[in-house]
């Protein structure tokens, strides 16, 4: 059986009828015989767009040749070559440039490019996002083979390429960000009352974490800090953002356009959840009118749990004062006031737990594996002090929080760093 596959435009000045896109000749006696193969598919995708593109832009030029004015068509002053790219295909064209008409009032013999008016990129946009996108998830060369395998992308395309494509693209948002502010105040009082009705509230979950860097520079340890966060509303799909702290110069701008596009408006209240860093917690701060910022209970029960493991490493005797049963109930105290927002008795359990620590620690001075338990224990105890001192303001009453159906955390799962780096930098890729 045979198969032409043609375009049939439909338009009152189209150009002479288009040639056949492809023609399938085939028997239909194995399962792989069935249907159209991805290599079919491919070509006629490619060929179609080369013959719709062609045709689009000649009818767009063909419109717009006459001069408004005198209705004269513009002279041509002569072609230069360009290139369209698509994820169906590059097509080579040749772009036309005009005479600006006499009657147009112009300086003499200025000319212009008509195409640069609609191709105001040599790529289509649909193109920049499918790489962006999959650079996202898949190293460069992979997005190249994946392009390559479904799509009729140009064979020129590699991983070189499209990383190239990607920092551009990446560059070119950059530069569409707004400028960096130290607050966004959304308007007086007057205008932020006047604002629409504003929908459920959204929660911003913000983490900072480690990666180790390609190049170790001299002096320093490799590692650079990212602030990772994910905005959450009550309805729709969440959004991720990113930066490295030490290059990013628009930290705030970049948190405040991620609301902004998720359509936060100024009387909307926005909760901050965030590990408690000193760098993650300055980053909301006067960026909008209604917001509230809270330690992330998921840092805190992370935590809690992380002395409650060196506590089990520790084997006291009964007839110590200081037993691990004793050490883990304690913990278990300070992690039940932190619950309940009671951060002053937390604080006060914490001290005792860290003198009983400490008097321990001088009692067995002579017994080996328990007393290095013990100092690593009281180290934590005191690091964990420090925590939850600087981050006492934002200590909340998780547990009614919870009752009344509000958000306490954002890391149920996994926090929002810990995805990023487990899934670009540490298990299996060498995405850097
Ligand atoms: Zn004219």
């Amino acid at each position: 059986m045979k198969f032409t596959v043609q375009p049939l435009i439909e338009s009152p000045d189209a150009l002479p009828l288009s040639a056949p896109v492809q023609t399938i000749e085939r028997s239909c006696d194995r399962i792989e015989d069935v249907g159209l193969r991805l290599e079919d598919a491919k070509a006629i995708l490619s060929e179609l767009q080369e013959q719709l593109v062609r045709q689009q832009l000649a009818d767009h030029l063909q419109r717009h040749r006459p001069c408004p004015c005198c209705h004269r068509p513009r002279t041509i002053k002569g072609y230069h070559p360009l290139r369209f790219r698509s994820a169906f295909g590059d097509t080579e064209l040749l772009s036309p440039r005009w005479y600006e008409c006499d009657c147009e009032g112009r300086p003499a013999k200025a000319t212009f490019s008509p195409l640069n008016k609609i191709l105001t990129a040599h790529t289509a946009p649909e193109l920049e996002f499918l790489q962006a996108k999959w650079a996202a998830h898949l190293s460069f060369a992979a997005v190249a083979d994946l392009l390559h395998d479904v799509l009729p992308v140009d064979s020129c395309l590699n991983g070189e390429t499209i990383r190239m494509h990607v920092f551009a693209t990446a560059e070119r948002l950059e530069a569409e960000l707004g400028p960096e502010q130290f607050a966004f105040d959304a308007g007086c009082q007057y205008e932020i009352e006047g604002s629409p009705e504003p929908g459920p509230p959204v929660t911003v979950g913000l983490d900072g974490g480690y990666i180790r860097g390609r190049e170790r520079q001299r002096g320093g340890t490799g590692c650079f800090e990212v602030i990772a966060g994910r905005s959450i509303p009550e309805e729709g799909p969440s959004k991720v953002f990113a930066g490295v702290r030490r290059i990013d110069t628009k930290p705030k701008r970049r948190l405040h356009e991620v609301l902004q596009a998720q359509g936060v408006l100024p009387r909307q209240h926005v909760t901050f959840l965030s590990d408690g860093g000193d760098t993650v917690r300055e980053l909301p701060a006067y960026l909008h009118p209604q917001s509230e910022h809270i330690l992330d209970w998921f840092h805190i029960a992370m935590r809690v749990e992380q002395l409650s493991q060196t506590a089990r490493g520790f084997r006291g005797t009964y007839d110590s004062p200081m037993s691990k049963e004793k050490i883990l109930k304690e913990l278990e105290r300070v992690k039940w006031f932190l619950w309940h927002g009671n951060e002053f008795r937390a604080d006060e359990t914490l001290t005792d737990l860290m003198f009983e620590v400490d008097g321990a620690i001088e009692d067995r001075e002579a017994r080996r594996p328990a007393h290095l338990v013990l100092k690593k224990l009281a180290r934590a105890l005191e690091e964990f002090g420090t925590y939850i001192d600087n981050n006492a303001s934002g200590i909340v009453n998780y547990g009614e929080r919870q009752r009344c159906g509000e958000r306490i955390s954002t890391g149920f799962v996994e926090s929002t760093i810990n995805q990023l780096i487990a899934k670009w930098f540490v298990k299996k890729q060498q995405m850097r």
